[in-house]
């Protein structure tokens, strides 16, 4: 991990390892002001962690719309938040975060449009490169994201990608992070377990 790690910073990302989630949240938690506006993105780790509701309970305005009955305004209302919150579908042991995105929401608000990102990380998401990360992308995030929307793409029955033009298609948008942007700083939290997928 420490390779990651090092990578990371020199592609201009700040980093962190942390041996358990409990220690990534409690650190998460003091980051972020109870002044701050959060935005969080469609992520099983996320979710995992029970950030949301700690959020919600310190009074943080939070926009999530894997939460709110009007998912629409949450999507929108969480593009302008101070702070935003998500998983990456994978990182790459040369320090790059690569991801596929059905919507897009997610994909974009990692690289503008907040003040601080946080992308928290189980360690079941490291690959040793772009190639890699994309294949764990297509045989493991997208067939088990595909399966938990209850969508009939071709991945949930075969396990891997074949490009397909099914109307369920979650794989629209594509980024690789190769180095922090512009305009927004971007936290990755390392966690020694394995998380979300
Ligand atoms: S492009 Fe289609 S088949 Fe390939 S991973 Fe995405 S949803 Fe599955």
């Amino acid at each position: 991990m420490d390779k990651v790690i090092m990578a990371l910073k020199k592609n201009g990302f700040e980093a962190n390892f942390f041996e358990n989630s409990e220690d990534a949240k409690i650190h998460l938690l003091k980051e972020i002001d109870k002044n701050e506006s959060v935005g969080i993105g469609g992520s099983m780790t996320v979710l995992d962690m029970g950030i949301y509701d700690v959020l919600v309970d310190r009074g943080n305005d939070t926009y999530w719309h894997w939460k709110a009955e009007d998912k629409k305004s949450a999507l929108e209302k969480a593009v302008n938040t101070e702070v935003y919150l998500t998983s990456s579908n994978a990182i790459t042991e040369e320090g790059k975060l690569v991801n596929k995105d059905g919507t897009g929401n997610r994909v974009a608000s990692m690289i503008y449009g907040h003040k601080r990102v946080y992308v928290i990380v189980g360690k079941n998401k490291v690959t040793k490169n772009v190639e890699e990360a994309f294949k764990r992308i297509e045989t493991v995030a997208a067939p088990l994201n595909a399966k938990r929307l209850n969508l009939t793409t071709p991945c949930v029955y075969t396990g891997v990608c074949s490009d397909c033009d099914s109307k369920d298609r979650i794989c629209k948008a594509e980024t690789i992070l190769s180095k922090n942007p512009n305009g927004t700083q971007i936290f990755v939290y390392i966690v020694n377990e394995d998380m979300g997928y």
